[in-house]
């Protein structure tokens, strides 16, 4: 099962918490700051996503959507 989620850069607030919750490894902290001086999160190993959701379910800025394949 694949997945795909897109990160909304500009909301996001760089706190980590999508990070640390993905089982895969998927997403990481960018180190260029987003235009409200945040370091967003971004999605680097994306191959690697099951769709799970559990990004999103943290994420307190409602900044991730989630897709699942078939
Ligand atoms: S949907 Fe699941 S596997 Fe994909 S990035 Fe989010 S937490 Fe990781
Ligand atoms: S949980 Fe949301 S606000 Fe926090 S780093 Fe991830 S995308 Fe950004």
């Amino acid at each position: 099962m694949k997945g795909k989620i897109l990160i909304d850069s500009q909301t996001c607030k760089g706190c980590k918490y999508c990070v640390l919750a993905c089982p895969k490894g998927v997403i990481t902290i960018e180190e260029k700051l987003n235009t409200n001086g945040f370091f967003p999160a971004a999605a680097v190993h994306m191959n690697e996503c099951t769709g799970c959701a559990m990004c999103a379910e943290v994420c307190p800025e409602i900044a991730i959507e989630v897709w699942k394949g078939k």
